[in-house]
């Protein structure tokens, strides 16, 4: 177990750390005992981290050549990659997933946005904009856009996914030459307040990086309602995601919004069953099932419905469930009392409604939060497939055509993700343009890359991150019209 004692856990504002005026106290997922004690902001650290964030913006960030700026995020990914065991260790710690998977695909996911984004800094242009000339006239003008930075921006991050998620926001937004304000989940600070040592020692200018710890309803709300913030990026539920949205109305911050999901797995009779049946039982467990791209409604062509169920019961009684620091781990627990409770209940409900529980359904005896992996037979109309459970459970449902399989797919309020197994090239193509999603994985499950644009439609949110969308999204073009 790795030791916490000497991380920081205040504020870290304008590149120092400050206490806060309240705290609040974090518990280790796996025993449920207390694990950390964390400084909580509020409305005045909200005021000065803003004003530190104003100051390096204005100040040694917004002076800093684009190349400079790249050469911090790179430099900030070396740290990460160089600490990579570390880092793992605490974000497992404190949110419950196995620390092999935190150190194979979750820090290595932000060193690779990091470096992506580091990539962009120096190749941030407008455009040269042909037009009719002045005033319709005859006289000719030079008109461009520049694309300008935002300024301070906040990223809001949510505890199932901490640095991966926030190198989604971070990295692009100092690309662009905006300074942060980062929000760490209740939940899971403990990498993120890491993260900020390592901003330190990579040389950032003071004020560039801010974390501020603390409640949502306070830090954060009073981060959604700041005037001098002129952009909020938000993961989290889809009901904060509305009051973000309707507090930063206050004055008309930009918002990218990537909330929940309730993701269809499509399973063609065409498919390839063994990899179909190994990527679905991955999109249903991985990370605890904790996961905005969970393909927990899995609707399967019923030829190959029965295989299915049997596939994924396997799959769910092969999970090996323990100690996240147990290298023979698979799931760990889920991240709090309330989650756990929760999920339990969806179970409950699930059976209730006539869903057939073919495994799991139940928490293991012992203390920490954990829940077996759980797979339902059921429909479409259930509760347990209309709403998002964040947590290994999932939901088989039948279907006989493509047509069904799409009404199915998009009977939904959510629109994140999809995948469609098929070995069909026609049938990949025509169900990824009918299907309503952000992103469709077609033989594989919810691929993520730096590169690639990732957030969801309907309930599941408004905006991009990742790719050029993220450049594009961190500033704004303003034309300059030349009359010659
Ligand atoms: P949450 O909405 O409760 O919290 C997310 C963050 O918002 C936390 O930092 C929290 O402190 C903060 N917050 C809470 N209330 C706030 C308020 N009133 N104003 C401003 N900030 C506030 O969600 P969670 O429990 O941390 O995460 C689970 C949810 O996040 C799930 O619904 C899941 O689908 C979603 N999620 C989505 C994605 C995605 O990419 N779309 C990724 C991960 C998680």
């Amino acid at each position: 177990m790795i030791d916490i004692s000497n991380l920081h856990t205040g504020l870290y504002i304008g590149g120092e750390w400050r206490d806060g005026r309240d705290t609040f106290t974090t518990l280790n997922p796996a025993t449920g005992q207390p694990l950390a004690e964390l400084a909580a902001a509020d409305a005045g650290d909200v005021d000065a981290a803003v004003s530190a964030a104003t100051a390096a913006f204005r100040g040694d960030w917004g002076a800093l050549a684009p190349s400079r700026k790249g050469a911090l995020l790179n430099k900030l990914a070396d740290l990460v990659e160089r600490d990579v065991e570390q880092l793992a260790a605490l974000e497992s710690l404190d949110m419950g997933r196995p620390v092999g998977m935190s150190a194979a695909m979750m820090i290595p996911n932000l060193i690779g946005t990091l470096r992506y984004y580091a990539g962009w800094a120096d190749k941030i242009n407008g455009e040269l904009i042909a037009n009719d000339g002045y005033m319709g006239g005859p006289v000719p003008t030079h008109a461009y856009t520049r694309r300008e930075p935002l300024g301070v921006v906040a990223a809001i991050v949510p505890w199932n996914a901490p640095l991966m998620i926030l190198g989604w926001k971070l990295a692009p937004a100092l690309a662009c030459g905006n300074t942060v304000i980062i929000k760490p989940a209740e939940d899971a600070s403990l990498s993120i307040l890491r993260l900020a040592e390592l901003v330190t020692e990579a040389g950032f200018p003071p004020g560039t990086v801010n974390v501020l710890p603390g409640v949502g309803k306070v830090a954060g709300e009073a981060l959604a309602l700041h005037p001098g913030i002129k952009k909020i990026s938000f993961t989290g539920s889809t009901a904060t995601g509305r009051a973000i949205l309707q507090n930063s109305a206050s004055n008309f911050k930009r918002t990218a919004l990537e909330l929940g999901g309730k993701a269809p797995q499509i399973i063609f009779d065409d498919a390839n069953l063994e990899a179909a049946i190994q990527g679905t039982a991955m999109g249903l467990f991985f990370n605890q099932g904790e996961v905005c791209a969970a393909g927990t409604r899995v609707i399967a062509h019923r030829k190959v419905y029965d295989a299915v169920i049997d596939g994924l019961k396997g799959a769910a009684q092969a999970q090996v469930i323990g100690d996240p620091f147990d290298p023979s781990t698979t799931m760990g627990p889920l991240v709090n009392e309330r989650q756990r409770d929760r999920v339990l209940e969806y179970m409950k409900t699930g059976a209730g409604e006539g869903a057939d529980v073919v495994t799991g359904g139940s928490a293991p005896e012992g203390p920490g939060f954990f829940v077996e992996p759980t797979v339902l037979a059921g429909n479409n109309e259930m509760t347990v497939a209309r709403e998002e459970i964040f947590g290994p459970v999932g939901v088989v449902i039948p279907f006989d055509s493509d047509d069904e399989a799409i009404a199915l797919a998009n009977d939904n309020q959510y629109g994140l993700s999809a995948t469609v197994w098929t070995s069909d090239v026609t049938r990949a193509h025509t169900i990824s343009a009918k299907v309503e999603a952000g992103a469709i994985g077609v033989n594989g499950w919810s691929p993520l890359a730096p590169q690639l644009p990732w957030g969801g439609v309907k309930a599941s949110g408004v905006g991009r991150e990742l790719g050029y969308e993220g450049i594009l999204s961190y500033t704004e073009p303003k034309t300059v019209t030349i009359v010659l």
